[in-house]
């Protein structure tokens, strides 16, 4: 079993993230990609330059050539390890997580993260002391590619219809939360020929404005510049820019899955493909499931998180995929989730049917969801649904056991993870009103609470 690896690379304070630690695991990294070529970024975080050092001795002790990104988005990452042909990728960033912590996501020459399963297989090189450092006169070496950012934008511009957006001179409000989203997004959006009005656009380690979390409270400040300037959306990205959050032009906050959806329909509404694919996790809405299905679409279910969605989205050639915390995959670009793209091509759907994005949001189908984290021992939150799972099913319902346990009904469907960071288990029910949702949610809490005695 995996020992730092979670379920998208290793994420920690820094009594674990230290630089010795940093720097060995970047060293068995390199040797996982075979002494290459690998991309280094970093966000914005405190620790950033400190553990981005760290990481490169351990990538030059490996023998590997580090081309350094700097500053730079995730998503950003993965689409300049395709196009720079690296061995792999390493991104220094905590993504939500508050300023004390950092964490290490990996990408693979394919631009896939590095699953809890693939990071075993990093782990065991970590801890080999027999594995060879490269020779003094091998030892790796770096040079700074500092287009990355351009290279990204460039892609986005060409993948959206620029014209039909520039026309409309949108009216947008971005919320960079001083992370990476500060170099990148003005730039875009300016680059898309928007009004802008930008907040929290300093890169800055302490997170000034707000924990880079896109939650309605922290985005507080956003909702209210949406409402005072009356633009046409309001934009937030998470710490690593993988998820992006919409506020609409009425300063209500979208949920992720709602602007996944969107995404999924404009995806399927624009792929010339006969028989179409989307990857969607477990613990996704049916929504996604009814959009599928009005465009003749083959929905398939992977296990919860980035590297998964990646693996199986190659693997079925689908047009789109993503996660219900708003994190969409635009294969065009990588298979990584990439909230510029997303962001860009609301924006260009807003633009060229002319319908405000509260319009665009409230047409697709609505379910309702509740959902609940009960804290356990780190031994109970697998027991707990072990249990749950081996008990007989009910008349009607069907389960899916892929990752945790997702169980479906003529009602809606509720699913029972344990949580790969925390102790506790994690329940999310669906329904078709909030009454029903909030019904099964109560149904399985009372089962799990009394099995927890
Ligand atoms: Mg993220």
């Amino acid at each position: 079993m995996a020992k730092y690896f979670g379920t998208n690379g290793i994420r920690a304070k820094l009594d674990v993230m230290t630089p010795e630690f940093v720097s060995r695991m970047a060293f068995a990294f390199g040797i996982w990609c075979n002494r290459g070529k690998i991309l280094l970024a970093r966000d914005t975080r405190v620790s950033g330059p400190m553990l981005h050092h760290a990481a490169t001795a351990g990538l030059f002790s490996a023998g590997c050539q580090v081309l350094d990104l700097g500053i730079c988005p995730a998503p950003t990452v993965e689409l300049m390890v395709k196009k720079l042909k690296a061995d792999g990728g390493i991104t220094i960033t905590a993504s939500h997580n508050p300023p004390e912590w950092n964490a290490l996501k990996f990408v693979d020459k394919h631009s896939v993260a590095v699953s809890w399963e693939r990071g075993e297989e990093i782990e065991k090189i970590f801890t080999d002391q027999k594995i060879q450092r490269a020779e003094w006169n091998k030892l790796g070496s770096s040079t700074k590619y500092t287009l990355a950012i351009d290279d990204h934008i460039k892609e986005i511009t060409d993948y959206v219809d620029l014209r039909a957006i520039r026309k409309k001179h949108p009216h947008v409000v971005l919320d960079c939360a001083n992370g990476t989203g500060s170099l990148f997004a003005p730039k875009l959006f300016r680059e898309l020929g928007c009004k802008l009005l930008t907040l929290n656009a300093q890169p800055d380690g302490f997170f000034p404005g707000h924990n880079s979390e896109p939650t309605p409270d922290n985005l507080a400040d956003l909702i209210a510049a949406v409402k005072a300037t009356g633009a046409d959306m309001g934009i937030a990205w998470d710490g690593d820019c993988d998820r992006v959050i919409f506020i609409d032009e009425k300063g209500t906050y979208i949920i992720g899955d709602r602007s996944y959806a969107l995404s999924v329909e404009i995806a399927l509404s624009e792929t010339k493909e006969k028989k179409p694919k989307v990857v969607t996790t477990v613990a996704t809405s049916d929504t996604i499931r009814d959009i599928a299905r009005k465009h003749g679409a083959e929905l398939v279910y992977t296990k919860v998180g980035g590297p998964y969605l990646a693996e199986e989205l190659l693997r079925h050639r689908a047009v789109t995929g993503g996660e219900e915390a708003g994190g969409i995959i635009w294969p065009v670009l990588s298979p990584g989730k990439d909230g510029f793209a997303t962001a860009a091509k609301i924006l260009e759907l807003v633009c060229k049917t002319g319908k405000p994005l509260s319009k665009l949001i409230s047409s697709l189908p609505a379910y309702y969801n509740s959902k609940i984290r009960i804290p356990c021992t780190a031994e109970q939150k697998y027991a707990v649904i072990d249990r749950i799972r081996s008990q007989p099913l009910e008349k009607g319902l069907v389960s899916l056991t892929l990752d945790g346990l997702r169980i479906n009904s003529k009602e809606g469907w509720v699913i029972l993870r344990p949580s790969g960071t925390e102790h506790l288990v994690r329940i999310f029910a669906e329904a078709k009103t909030p009454e029903k949702a909030k019904a099964l949610m109560e149904k399985y809490e009372k089962k799990v609470k009394a099995m927890l005695g």
